[in-house]
C-alpha cells in the first residue's frame, strides 16, 4: 500500500484487532492475491469509492446480488419507505407474499418457498428437507461447488469417489463429513457410479447448475439431464443452487436456461436487492414438510424481514423487463471478445468461461476448464499480478482466480473501455 491508500491501511490495521483478520468474510481479506484490502466508503452505479477517495469499477458488485449497480434509486427508495414503518415484526407480512409471488411468477417449479437470511441457510435448509422427506442421510455435492458453510458441505472428497466425505474445515465432525459425497463436476459417469454404490440411501443431489465458485463452468452437455434422471429414478431429491444463478443468467435462473425442474431451488444475493436474504422453495409435497405443517424443523427471527423483502421486490421489479440480460449479455460478449482477442495478441494464454453475464478468465489455455481440478491448472499468481494491476488502475477484480466477475446494469461503454485499456497496459507489462 502507499499513501493513496492511507486511510484504508489505518482502519484495516484497527479492524484486523478488533475483527478475525480484519474481516467479516474470508476472500475479502485479499488473501489469494496478496496485500491490503481497501475500506469501503460508498459505492454509485458500477463504481465504488474507498475511505481515501480512490475511484474503482467494480466487478465484484458484493458478488452477486447488486445486478442493478449500487444504490439504485428504486431499492433505495423501497428499503427507506420499509424503513419508517419498522425493521422488524417477527410476524406475518405483505412484503412477504408479494415477494414470493413473483418468485413463484418467474419459477413457476417453485410451488411453494420458505424466506431465510443467507444462502448458506438456504442450502442448509433443502438438505434437511431432503432427509427429511426420504429419510436417508446422503447428500452428493461437487468438487469445487460452494454451498454455503454449513458442516455438511464443507467437506471434500473421500479416498474413493463414491464414498464418504472428510472435513474441509477444521470444527466439522468426521461423522457428518461423512454423510456428504463428493464427485468431480460435470462427471456423468460418477453420478451413476455413486448412485450405483450407495442405494437407497442417497437424500439429494445438490448442484450449482453453472458453478461459479471455481470460477465459471458450465454444465456439460447432458450433465443436468443426467442428474434429473438419475435421481427420479432413485427416487432423490435434486436441489438445484440458484443462490447466483437465479434471476441471472436468465429471468428464472439456469433452470430456465437448461429446461430442467429441479425438485428444490434455493435463492439468494439478487433475491434481496443487496440485503440479508435467502429462501428454498420447490415442489409443495416437500416445502410442506418444513414445520409447522411437517415435522422437518426450520425458523428464523429475521427471516422475510420486511426490508430484505422491499429491497427484493423493487429489484426484481426492475428486472421484468427483460432487456436487462440483453444489455449484461451484450456487455460480457464484448468484453470477453476483446479481452481474448487481446491476450492473443498478447501470446498469454487465457480459457475464458462464460454463461450469460457470468464469466471468469483463467490463466491456463490447451485443456478447456470443466471442473476443478482443470481450475485448478489455472496460474494463480499470475492472476494476483493481473489483480493488483488491474486495481491500480482503478479496476475491482474478484479478488481470488477461482470467482466469477460480477457485472450489473450500471455497467456502461465507457466502464469496458476503461477495462480494456487497463488489461492491455497489463500485458504490455507483462511482456516486458
Ligand atoms: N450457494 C452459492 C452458490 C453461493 O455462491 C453462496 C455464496 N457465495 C452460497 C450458497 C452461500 O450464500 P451466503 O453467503 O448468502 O450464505
Amino acid at each position: 500500500m502507499n499513501n493513496r491508500h492511507q486511510k484504508s491501511e489505518e482502519l484495516f490495521s484497527r479492524s484486523s484487532k478488533l475483527i478475525p483478520g480484519g474481516v467479516n468474510s474470508p476472500v475479502r481479506a485479499f488473501r489469494s492475491v496478496g496485500g491490503t484490502p481497501f475500506v469501503v466508503d460508498r459505492g454509485e452505479g458500477a463504481l465504488l469509492f474507498d475511505v481515501d477517495g480512490n475511484k474503482y469499477i467494480d466487478y465484484v458488485m458484493s458478488w452477486g446480488p447488486l445486478i442493478l449497480g449500487h444504490s439504485p434509486k428504486a431499492v433505495v427508495e423501497a428499503v427507506i419507505k420499509a424503513t419508517k414503518s419498522g425493521t422488524s415484526f417477527g410476524a406475518p407480512t405483505k412484503g412477504e407474499l408479494n415477494l414470493a409471488s413473483i418468485v413463484r411468477e418467474r419459477m413457476p417449479w417453485i410451488e411453494k418457498l420458505r424466506l431465510v437470511s443467507s444462502g448458506t441457510e438456504a442450502c442448509m435448509t433443502a438438505a434437511r428437507i431432503a432427509r427429511g422427506a426420504t429419510k436417508r442421510d446422503i447428500i452428493i455435492k461437487f468438487d469445487g461447488g460452494y454451498h454455503g458453510h454449513s458442516d455438511m458441505f464443507l467437506t471434500e472428497a473421500g479416498s474413493g469417489l463414491a464414498t464418504g466425505g472428510l472435513p474441509a474445515s477444521s470444527g466439522v465432525p468426521e461423522n457428518i463429513a461423512r454423510t456428504t459425497i463428493t464427485i468431480p463436476y460435470n462427471d456423468i459417469k460418477a453420478v451413476t457410479k455413486c448412485f450405483a454404490d450407495n442405494t437407497n440411501k442417497i437424500a439429494a443431489v445438490i448442484v450449482e447448475p453453472v458453478a461459479a465458485n471455481m470460477g465459471v463452468i458450465p454444465p456439460a452437455e447432458g450433465f443436468l439431464q443426467t442428474l434429473r434422471q438419475t435421481t427420479s429414478e432413485h427416487n432423490a431429491v435434486l436441489i438445484f443452487d440458484e443462490v447466483i444463478t437465479g434471476f441471472r443468467v436468465m429471468s428464472g435462473g439456469a433452470a430456465q436456461l437448461y429446461n430442467i425442474k429441479p425438485d428444490l431451488v434455493c435463492l439468494g444475493k439478487i433475491l434481496g436487492g443487496g440485503l440479508p436474504i435467502g429462501a428454498v422453495g420447490g415442489r409443495k409435497e416437500l416445502m410442506d414438510i418444513l414445520a409447522p405443517l411437517g415435522d422437518v424443523y426450520q425458523a428464523g427471527t429475521l427471516s422475510g424481514n420486511p426490508l430484505s423483502t422491499a429491497a427484493g421486490i423493487a429489484t426484481l421489479k426492475d428486472l421484468a423487463d427483460l432487456s436487462v440480460y440483453d444489455r449484461l449479455r451484450t456487455y460480457c460478449e464484448e468484453l470477453t471478445s476483446r479481452l481474448t482477442t487481446l491476450f492473443k495478441q498478447y501470446k498469454l494464454p487465457v480459457t475464458v468461461n462464460r454463461v450469460e453475464s457470468l464469466f471468469t478468465i483463467f490463466f491456463t489455455a490447451g485443456k478447456p476448464v470443466i471442473d476443478f481440478a482443470s481450475a485448478k491448472n489455472a496460474d494463480m499468481n499470475m492472476y494476483a499480478r493481473f489483480f493488483h494491476e488491474m486495481l491500480v488502475n482503478g479496476i475491482y477484480l474478484p479478488p481470488s482466480g477461482f470467482e466469477a466477475w460480477f457485472i450489473s446494469d450500471a455497467h456502461r461503454e465507457e466502464q469496458l473501455e476503461l477495462t480494456v485499456k487497463a488489461v492491455e497496459q497489463f500485458l504490455k507489462k507483462e511482456s516486458g
